[in-house]
């Protein structure tokens, strides 16, 4: 198969990521404009696992390559673990970063320090034509802050605090978020992945 990765996300703040945790795979990172594919499909199951093995499997469909999908979100325990699988649609379809974050903050109200505990989670699939679609995980705990602070990253980022570095995500650089993120955890284990599947082709 060709060495060729394609990293079916239309997200520009999970490419930039990726690109740089993929980097040293032995795989050429291709993306959805490149190959000028659609950058949106439905997303019709209730778990990260779901809809990031669906989207997996209809890109490679697309395409003919190995295909990796990230489908990942934010779960805030005092909000029963919502946006989670939602967090992209929590506050409507044509809602901002910025507004699902104000969406979280409104719910959150001043709900104390210790109460606002959260994580992200990720699920990265990885699918090609005729082969047996894998799946790795990874999440990152983190706090609620009370009011969003830095510019980096996205999504929920700026809200999103890390009391080891004691910054919201947001304050980091990309070099350090790609160290603890969930989806730098779970990228490490598709890394692996990704090594081994070169080793068996021909
Ligand atoms: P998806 O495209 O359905 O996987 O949507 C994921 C949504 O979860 C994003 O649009 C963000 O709102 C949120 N999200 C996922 N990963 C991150 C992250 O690393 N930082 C901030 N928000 C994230």
């Amino acid at each position: 198969m060709e060495r060729r990765l394609l990293v079916a996300t239309g997200n520009p703040g999970k490419v930039l990521e990726l690109a740089e945790l993929l980097r040293d795979t032995p795989y050429t990172l291709v993306s959805l404009r490149d190959l000028g594919l659609p950058t949106e499909i439905d997303e019709p199951a209730d778990t990260f696992e779901g809809n990031a093995v669906i989207k997996a499997e209809a890109y490679a469909r697309m395409s003919g390559l190995l295909t990796i999908a990230d489908d990942s979100g934010l779960e805030v325990d005092a909000l029963d673990g919502a946006p989670g699988v939602h967090s992209r649609r929590f506050a409507g379809e044509d809602a901002s970063d910025d507004d699902r974050t104000a969406l979280v903050l409104q719910r959150l109200g001043d709900t104390p320090w210790e109460r606002r505990t959260a994580r992200y989670r990720c699920v990265l699939a990885l699918a090609a034509p005729g082969e047996p679609t894998v799946t790795c995980e990874g999440d990152c705990s983190g706090i609620i802050e009370y009011g969003p602070r830095g510019d980096g990253g996205f999504g929920y980022d700026p809200v999103f605090f890390l009391p080891e570095y004691g910054k919201t995500v947001a304050e980091l650089s990309l070099e350090e978020k790609n160290q603890v993120s969930h989806r730098a955890r779970a990228a490490r284990k598709a890394a692996a992945l990704l090594i081994e599947w070169d080793n068996r082709q021909p």
